[in-house]
């Protein structure tokens, strides 16, 4: 019998590298070991956050002065069946290992985010979308169960028909309702290790929209890059990307494909430079004009490549580009980014998208990566998905211009804001209570902070992000509110 995980006293910081908070981290294996930090946590008085793969890029996986849950070890492939593609992991399980875990067999995730080091626990908690929002939903449609620990020592189990509010608001619920335990999956049947993908280059925001709607039937993927580095008539001139699952039969090498062997992505740059070096070279055009330099590029050779067709690549390849460069994001240090994603109603997102390109060049901070998306509304209480359009930019922070960036932000909610849009917690650094106010249905905010109140009357979860935005929420409402039974409790 192995020892209990001792917490340890250590900085830990938000993905972008902006946010960094001290906190007890302990890595539990164990629900047991889960509970023993509650009890801790309530004899200390102080609170307890959740984290798994810790690539949220703002404050979402940070608690100050708290017990952090680091699930990374709890990270169990509890079942798998492949003639149903039901797969049931521990939250610490990443994407990377799930699909390594099924593919061989036939089945890839229907939903995955653009890095493969992502865990289940993180995607449930955020409810995250990859490139077929508009297909096939979110993260949390595909879940079809999940077992989720309260404060007070309960695990109860919530699927769509059985403690279904709870259900409806874990899901996307930034884990403060409870703690994920284990979650049960639906895969999707693939019948090849390659997809089929087309590239378009894009002369506008405008056009881009355009041709996802005209592609979007016969898409299972697609995604748009974007040069947010010009303004003017080359505004939103960039690429799109539309992939598609092969049918039966259509690989005939099929057998081989879906090897893992066929998944790996390159290790070296050219077969000589090994990637894990390749962000120190990426830290000199980390600038101005290096980033000017990179975008113009990349649109020039996008062109060329679009010319030349329809070509098959392996799932991961095309999935997880930001992992070809491991420690990329190291090239933004000192100051570390922030990711500002806005997701927008179709009928505003052309004209938003683009005052959103121009606000960020009017501050001198123009965005260094610009990826859009389709997306489509999912029953999730917090959910950020819209019918229309996101628009993700990363933007460099330096030491000095952090509160220049911050500025910078506020108008950017404005802007996102007014068109009906919303933002996003797993990308978030810069919400205030009032965004989540103005951009979330007031029926659904108060649904969500009551169930907090219910399940977790101590408000023992919190984090850094809970902190800023919801807690002053919470503080602004009364405490009073009747009980809640929940169904198929076990445990203690
Ligand atoms: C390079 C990159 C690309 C990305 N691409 C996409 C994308 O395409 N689409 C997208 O939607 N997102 C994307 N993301 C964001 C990422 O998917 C989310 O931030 C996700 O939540 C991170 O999961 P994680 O395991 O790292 O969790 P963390 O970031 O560690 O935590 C995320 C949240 O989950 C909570 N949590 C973690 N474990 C549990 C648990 N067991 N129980 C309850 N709560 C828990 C945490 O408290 C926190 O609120 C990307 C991030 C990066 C860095």
């Amino acid at each position: 019998m192995s020892a209990k995980p001792a917490p340890t006293l250590q900085r830990v910081r938000s993905w972008g590298m902006v946010q960094e908070s001290r906190s007890y981290v302990v890595s539990p294996r164990t629900v047991e070991e889960i509970r023993d930090v509650f009890a801790a946590a309530r004899g200390r008085g102080c609170s307890v956050g959740c984290r798994g793969g810790g690539n949220s890029y703002g404050d979402a996986a940070l608690v100050a002065d708290g017990f952090l849950l680091d699930f990374r070890q709890m990270n169990r492939i509890l079942e798998w069946d492949p003639d149903k593609g039901l797969l049931r992991v521990e939250p610490g399980c990443t994407i990377r290992e799930a699909w390594r875990h099924t593919l061989e067999d036939g089945w890839w995730l229907p939903v995955v985010p653009g890095t493969m080091e992502v865990t289940f626990g993180g995607a449930a908690a955020m409810n995250i979308h990859g490139k077929n929002n508009f297909k096939l939903g979110t993260f949390g449609e595909n879940i079809v169960a999940f077992d989720l620990l309260l404060t007070d020592g309960r695990l109860i189990t919530c699927t769509p028909t059985e403690n279904r509010e709870i259900y409806l608001a874990a899901i996307g619920g930034l884990g403060m309702l409870g703690v994920f335990t284990s979650i049960t999956y639906r895969m999707k049947r693939v019948h090849s290790g390659l997809l089929e993908v087309e590239p378009f280059a894009v002369a506008s925001m405008e056009e881009t929209f355009e041709l996802f709607d005209r592609l979007e039937a016969d898409a299972d993927y697609l995604v748009g890059w974007h040069d947010g580095m010009v303004g003017g008539r080359s505004l939103g001139r960039g690429l799109v990307h539309r992939a598609r699952d092969l049918k039966d039969g259509e690989d005939p090498d099929a057998a081989t494909t879906l090897k893992l062997s066929h998944q790996n992505l390159p290790g070296r740059f050219f077969g000589v430079i090994p990637n894990s070096w390749l962000w120190a070279g990426l830290w000199f055009f980390l600038n101005d004009p290096g980033m000017r330099l990179v975008n113009a590029m990349k649109t020039w050779s996008g062109r060329r490549h679009a010319a030349k067709g329809v070509y098959r690549q392996a799932h991961a390849a095309y999935h997880f580009l930001l992992d070809y460069v491991p420690g990329w994001k190291k090239a933004y240090l000192p100051g570390g980014l922030i990711q500002f994603q806005a997701f927008v109603p179709k009928a505003h997102a052309v004209r938003v998208f683009e005052k959103l390109i121009e606000h960020a060049h009017r501050h001198g901070h123009p965005p260094y990566l610009c990826v859009t998306k389709r997306h489509k509304p999912d029953p999730f209480l917090m959910t950020h998905a819209v019918d229309g359009y996101s628009l993700a930019m990363d933007i460099k922070v330096t030491r000095r211009g952090k509160s220049a960036v911050w500025a910078m932000a506020e108008g950017m909610e404005e802007l996102v804001l007014d068109a009906g849009g919303r933002l996003y917690f797993a990308k978030d650094s810069v919400m205030r209570p009032s965004t989540v106010e103005r951009a979330y249905p007031r029926e659904n905010l108060e649904v969500f902070l009551r169930l907090k109140r219910e399940l977790d009357p101590d408000l023992l979860l919190e984090t850094d992000l809970f902190r800023r935005i919801f807690r002053p929420l919470l503080d602004a409402r009364p405490t009073k509110t009747p009980g809640m039974t929940t169904s198929s409790s076990s445990g203690a």
